[in-house]
């Protein structure tokens, strides 16, 4: 019996069609054609479970061509992992560099899931949970990076910022959908500091994916910023470092002043749209160079405070932004 040509909509996979496959599969693109592979059983029965109980369980095995109901695009790069498992991480590379969207990685996870290839689901979720930092000594090192790139690199291309860091929300989306709460605060945090109407005011952040975010998600999130706001107005505003019972230098009183007058006088801590780290990151530097502090105060006093208050909302922020351990769904 001859085996069927594929017909004038149908595409032969470049790489996913072997001469000497024992298995013909097709699946529909999104444009409307048909993507047609020639793959080889046994790879596929030892790559996956569900394919191994499609073929051999259900009594499949001796149909000439499965009709696969996935899309074409989803498949394809699992196909290619069955056969190169390298082939992932070059597409993780890839995928950073084409734009901050999450979207591909996720209708990948989703389809790993489906055909029971967890390997591949745990590479794409480490990669993402790598792009964002778990300590705030981490985080530092990324804004760092971060400030480097935005001063050095040419409007418009912004592909290197791409690169490294990824969408804030739709990080977000992606660590609920697959139970990454590692990231979650984080990127809260980063979200919380962006300013909502950055389309003209931060090229680096103008096609923020804010509509992904449900509205759970949003109240979440402004709440979350205004409790960061009203933890920094208590610490450094209203309680702000005890100058009482120890002789001073006038500088240590009026570092307490400017660090008040800062916060008030600071248009963006108003609104919560504000990066409250690099403010405490900022007054530290301020302090060291600026205020004539006395020596307590330059150690274990007012800077100490500083530092630990910073370190404080740092730890704080899987409470303030409500992220428990795990989001897998609570019965009852
Ligand atoms: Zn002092």
């Amino acid at each position: 019996m001859s085996e069927p040509k594929p017909d004038s909509i149908d595409n032969i996979h470049p790489s996913l069609f072997f001469e000497d496959g024992d298995i013909r599969l097709s699946a529909n693109t999104a444009d409307g054609s048909r993507q047609v592979y020639k793959l080889h059983r046994f790879v596929l029965c030892r790559a996956s479970q569900v394919f191994k109980d499609m073929f051999v369980v259900s009594g499949t095995e001796r149909r000439e061509e499965v009709e696969m109901p996935d899309r074409a695009e989803d498949i394809s790069p699992l196909f290619e992992a069955m056969y190169s498992p390298t082939y992932i991480y070059a597409l993780l590379n890839t995928a950073s560099k084409i734009g901050h969207s999450l979207q591909p990685l996720s209708a990948l996870v989703r389809i790993s899931r489906k055909y029971a290839m967890e390997d591949v689901a745990q590479a794409v979720m480490s990669h993402v949970k790598a792009q964002w930092p778990n300590t705030l000594m981490d985080w530092d090192i990324r804004q760092g990076v971060q400030s480097v790139i935005r001063a050095s690199v040419a409007s418009g291309d912004i592909g290197h910022f791409r690169a490294i860091f990824p969408d804030p929300a739709a990080s977000i989306v992606f660590a609920q959908e697959f139970d990454l709460p590692e990231i979650l605060p984080v990127a809260f945090y980063q979200l919380s500091s962006i300013n909502v109407d950055c389309q003209e005011t931060d090229l680096f952040y103008r096609d923020l994916q804010w509509r992904v975010l449900d509205a759970d998600t949003l109240l979440r999130l402004m709440k979350g910023r205004e409790r960061i706001r009203r933890y920094c107005w208590d610490k450094l505003f209203w309680n702000c470092f005890d100058l009482s019972g120890r002789t001073h230098s006038p500088g240590c009183y009026e570092a307490r002043t400017s660090l008040r007058k800062e916060m008030v006088s600071e248009p963006s801590f108003v609104t919560g749209q504000i990066d409250c780290l690099q403010l405490f990151q900022n007054t530290i530097s301020t302090a060291r160079n600026t205020w004539n502090l006395c020596l307590y105060c330059k150690g274990s006093g007012l800077l100490a405070y500083i530092k630990e208050t910073r370190a404080e909302l740092w730890d704080r922020l899987p409470e303030f932004f409500e992220c428990k351990p795990s989001q897998a769904p609570v019965v009852g």
